[in-house]
């Protein structure tokens, strides 16, 4: 039960490339959304962490739910998204982060995007892995998504 990793940006190249109609901006923000559920530790109803890539296009839930099948081998998932089975704290246990060439990334030294100054969560500590891992994923983006933002006001 090994997925085949796969980066986000590779992904959606890979479906426009199959279907020329796919909606690439639709399909990002569909993935970012299982991705930051991902991280912030949603399940699947039965338990099992998500498959983010059926996720976007099913709704929330793990490849066995969503697919019938327990061998996801040959099956891709976007590398942010594994391995599956350990908690986004176990994740970074030293509040290190990483990009996808292993360069170590300080958040610090990226100003936060508009959106987070307005966020109920915004200098919690508790919440602040995960917005720090939805920021740095989105680095390159012109346009920052987030799920999980609160209007504090
Ligand atoms: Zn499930």
């Amino acid at each position: 039960m090994n997925f085949a990793g796969i980066s986000l940006e590779k992904f959606i190249a890979k479906q426009s490339k199959n279907n020329p109609d796919t909606n690439t901006k639709d399909l990002r923000k569909r993935l970012l959304k299982g991705l930051q559920d991902f991280k912030a530790g949603v399940k699947c109803r039965c338990g099992n962490d998500l498959w983010v890539i059926g996720s976007s296009y099913l709704g929330n839930g793990c490849f066995t739910c969503l697919t019938g099948e327990s061998d996801s081998s040959g099956d891709y998932e976007i590398d942010k998204a594994l391995p599956k089975n350990i908690s986004a704290l176990e994740f970074l246990p030293t509040g290190n982060y990483f990009d996808d060439d292993g360069n170590e990334l300080n958040p610090d030294l990226h100003p936060k995007p508009t959106l987070c100054l307005s966020c109920k969560k915004d200098g919690i500590k508790e919440e602040e892995i995960v917005c720090n891992l939805t920021r740095l994923d989105q680095l390159e983006e012109k346009e920052f998504i987030c799920f999980a933002y609160e209007n504090k006001y």
